[in-house]
């Protein structure tokens, strides 16, 4: 899984490393949008949080997360992009992992300092029907709030998943193809490192 905060490039990265990996990389925040622009009734219930920069409650995005975590395409390995982002979430993925039978092999931390989370979020420009433009919570009152959203409900997981002896992080500033090369580099020996193997715990 890829924990770090919006703007670190997790989403770049999550594409490009499933790709290699031969994994789905699922991306709450992509399943949230797609709802979002379809209309659903998902769409709907999260639409309201996202504008604000809020996280959308764990209930509706776990269960969205386990129905895809019980998809075929996940059964022989996945990456995840942006959840777990709570630790109520994190415990939730543990027992549905475990129900599965699987478990997290590794978590990468993407590094970034915040003046370049701002400066990239606030210029990012995302490709919706054509046209290049700015998500409505890349706006910089929103950015901000997201920012601190991370550092409250997020950022202990990284403290959480160290001491499960999972996390590794990796520093994301620079060209795309060095992160991933990072990324790949790191994702090498952390799940095999652990003597005991990813279901121990
Ligand atoms: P970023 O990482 O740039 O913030 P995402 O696409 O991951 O972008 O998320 C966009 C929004 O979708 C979040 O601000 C939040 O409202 C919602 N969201 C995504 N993932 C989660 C999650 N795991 N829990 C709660 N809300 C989420």
């Amino acid at each position: 899984m890829l924990l770090g905060p919006p703007g670190a490039g997790k989403g770049t990265q999550a594409q490009v490393i499933a790709d290699r990996l031969g994994v789905p990389a699922i991306s709450t925040g992509d399943i949230f949008r797609a709802n979002v622009s379809g209309r659903t009734e998902l769409g709907l219930q999260a639409k309201s949080y996202m504008d604000a920069g809020d996280l959308v409650p764990d209930e509706i995005t776990v269960a969205m997360v386990k129905d895809r975590l019980a998809e075929d395409d996940a059964k022989g390995g996945f990456l995840l992009d942006g959840f777990p982002r709570t630790i109520a979430q994190a415990e939730q993925l543990r027992d549905s992992l475990h129900e599965l039978g699987q478990a997290l092999d590794c978590v990468l931390e993407l590094v970034v300092d915040e003046d370049e989370l701002v400066r990239r979020l606030s210029g990012r420009r995302v490709l919706v029907d054509g046209q290049w433009v700015q998500r409505d919570d890349d706006k910089p009152e929103t950015v901000r709030h997201r920012l601190q959203v991370y550092r409250e409900q997020t950022a202990p997981l990284s403290g959480w998943y160290d001491s499960e002896g999972l996390l590794t992080q990796i520093g994301a500033i620079g060209a795309v193809e060095e992160v991933t090369e990072r990324a790949m580099s790191a994702l090498e020996t952390c799940g095999g490192a652990r003597p005991d193997g990813p279901s121990a715990g």
